[in-house]
């Protein structure tokens, strides 16, 4: 029990934490050496306890909680063997549905949503492009009205599930060249004519999660599928935003307390010049900074959910958040390997992997020069003139 979470929060975090170490744990060195896990298979399970459902209506097979359950579901999946899975399945829960739960309509969330919380339908966001990442305003992907549909023509970049995905919530310009306006959130079925998977990505960690770059060759969509008013797609992909970057911030935070705490054990049984690592006063202190820092970071996390469960807007505590979690997540790997010697640079030890996977924090979901950015403006400080 804590001032955040009741016993029933506690017993979802049991379950939730048996998930991650029966269904995930126990394959995570395979599907790391494949590049790929196989979400539908994992997927399904996952919708079964209704883990990508939970803060969606009961209507469409959702539990109807609040997110103080769905932040007990990240932490448990931030505490995984490997951040690739937690990460392919945020975004099915808090990166690729979140505008479609919000502000679909009915129609779309029995044919889209249901699936999606059952599992049995693998989603992608589709937004980043090999020539727009952070620049968003930038994308070049059209969808052109024709008749009741939209074609759909261009190519997306670095799509996390897009080798798998059964549905794209794609960011498309609907009219003018460049600039926030004229763009529109489409759902499309990967199974349409003209789409492809032009190439999956080798990385430098998240291994098992698969990333590609998509191509849309007159790809043709009822507009039935557009998600909200016709241009109004980057202020949903805005307010989407807010949930992909808590994620990762909780995510994260649940994965950093891990790997301090591994690092203290090993220091523990690890002697040198005669007595244990942890003796030496440089590294336990710098433990307990780190410590310190996740706790403060956790803490700005739990005030975000606060606010967001409250209705407020989130926009410039997440991106606080966010730039905060990149940096110290880089800052726990570096040091942590270091405690580690010559066992933190090989594969037989979780240190390497958690090096290679916590350098995407600060990239992906927003760099964090965009978190800075987006601070500025909050604070006033920009536009100065
Ligand atoms: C593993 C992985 C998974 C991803 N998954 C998805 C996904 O599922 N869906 C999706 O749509 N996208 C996804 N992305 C894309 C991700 O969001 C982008 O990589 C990110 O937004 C940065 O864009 P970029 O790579 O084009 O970098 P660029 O935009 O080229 O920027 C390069 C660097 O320049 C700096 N920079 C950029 N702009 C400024 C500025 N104004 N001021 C100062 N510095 C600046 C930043 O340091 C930035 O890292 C993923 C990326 C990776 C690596």
């Amino acid at each position: 029990m804590s001032l955040y979470f009741n016993q029933e929060h506690e017993m979802f975090r049991q379950m939730v934490r048996r998930f991650v170490e029966n269904e995930i744990n126990p394959h995570v060195e395979k599907w790391e050496e494949e590049r790929i896990f196989p979400a539908h298979e994992l997927f399904p399970k996952a919708g079964a306890l209704g883990l990508l459902g939970i803060t969606y209506p009961e209507e469409y097979g959702g539990s109807g909680l609040d997110y103080w359950y769905e932040t007990v579901m990240l932490e448990e999946l931030g505490r995984a063997n490997c951040a690739g899975i937690p990460m392919a399945i945020a975004v099915q829960t808090d990166m690729a549905t979140p505008a479609l739960a919000m502000h679909g309509t009915h129609e779309q969330k029995e044919k889209f949503l249901k699936p999606a919380i059952a599992g049995t339908a693998v989603f992608s966001i589709a937004v980043s492009e090999p020539d727009a990442g952070s620049d968003v305003a930038a994308i070049r992907t059209r969808a052109e009205v024709d008749g009741d549909d939209y074609v759909i023509n261009g190519s997306k970049m670095w799509i996390t599930n897009g080798t798998q995905a059964n549905y794209l919530t794609l960011l498309a310009r609907t009219s003018g060249d460049y600039g926030f306006k004229g763009m529109s959130l489409i759902i499309v079925p990967t199974d349409t004519p003209g789409f492809s998977v032009s190439k999956k990505l080798e990385k430098l960690g998240n291994h098992s999660s698969d990333t590609a770059i998509l191509s849309f060759d007159n790809v043709r969509v009822p507009q039935a599928n557009r998600i909200g008013p016709e241009g109004m797609g980057f202020i949903l992909q805005m307010q989407q935003f807010q949930k992909e970057r808590l994620s990762g911030v909780i995510m994260s935070t649940a994965g950093m307390e891990k790997i301090i705490r591994m690092t203290i054990d090993y220091c523990r049984q690890r002697q040198t010049f005669g007595k244990p690592l942890i003796d030496n006063q440089w590294i336990h202190f710098k433990i307990c900074e780190l410590l310190t820092e996740v706790e403060a970071l956790r803490q700005l996390a739990y005030h975000c959910v606060r606010t967001l469960v409250a209705g407020d807007d989130v926009t410039k505590e997440a991106s606080m958040a966010k730039l905060k979690a990149g940096r110290l997540a880089r800052e726990v790997a570096d040091t942590c390997l270091q405690f580690h010697g010559g066992m933190g640079y090989v594969e037989e030890y979780p240190m390497a992997r958690y090096f290679r996977d916590a350098r995407l924090l600060s990239i992906g979901a927003g760099a964090d020069e965009i978190m800075l950015g987006i601070i500025a403006k909050y604070e006033g400080i920009l536009p100065s003139r």
